[in-house]
């Protein structure tokens, strides 16, 4: 038993190292990177095109996408006027620190401000593999349910923000918006938390005013 623990932290020890080594090579390059996590569908590719086509004339910006096949995600994100790469797991169901290391090698980090990695739909392994990113986003969303931050708190315990999107189907689902965020308060004290329609585009206007306040840390 503690042999197969010691294995997965060894895992973890090499990605943490080469982790350190992608953000040191953001930093050098003044590149401010932002790691969005959530379950399949719940708006990560929306709010990055919705991000880019508000930021873009501000910032410049590049997109990484993972996931398990296909570069659909991609060329949503290109369409909205950015460089993206897209990273195919081949079926893993994380992106790790590696696979951003490959990442960036076809991006010019000296011609970027702003990155946002958009990590597979997994509320599970995401959280365990740090990418050398600064900040991580937890996309949450109202169809998920208003249980989720009680039934995967490590996803909702390690990250730095939260956006609630899909707040327009508020009306027609039980959620319970004041149990949601009693769990997100019990987990992750303080956590900012982003109501957000990517649909009606409501709430949006705050999440972009976070991102750029991120910004200024690089802009400094
Ligand atoms: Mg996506
Ligand atoms: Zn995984």
């Amino acid at each position: 038993m503690s042999r197969t623990i010691s294995v997965i932290e060894n895992i973890l020890d090499a990605n943490d190292q080469i982790a350190a080594s992608n953000r040191a090579r953001l930093d050098a390059a003044g590149v401010y990177a932002l790691n969005f996590m959530a379950s399949p569908g719940a708006g990560k590719t929306s709010l990055i095109e919705k991000t880019v086509a508000a930021l873009k004339s501000k910032f410049r910006i590049a997109v990484v996408e993972g996931d398990l096949a296909t570069s659909l995600d991609a060329e949503r994100v290109e369409a909205a006027g950015v460089q993206a790469v897209q990273i195919n797991t081949g079926g893993g169901c994380h992106l790790d620190a590696v696979m951003l290391q490959q990442a960036l090698d076809h991006l010019d980090l000296e011609a970027i401000d702003l990155l946002i990695v958009e990590n597979v739909g997994n509320l599970v392994c995401p959280s365990n593999f740090k990418l050398g990113t600064h900040k991580s986003v937890l996309v949450a969303s109202v169809p998920e349910g208003d249980d989720k931050p009680y039934k995967y708190p490590s996803m909702y315990r390690g990250v730095d923000a939260m956006v609630l999107n899909k707040t327009d189907l508020l009306p027609y689902i039980n959620f319970r918006l004041d149990y949601f965020q009693r769990g997100v308060e019990a987990l992750n004290p303080g956590c900012v938390l982003f109501p957000i329609s990517c649909y009606t585009e409501e709430g949006l206007p705050e999440w972009f005013d976070w991102v750029s306040s991120q910004m200024a840390s690089v802009l400094a």
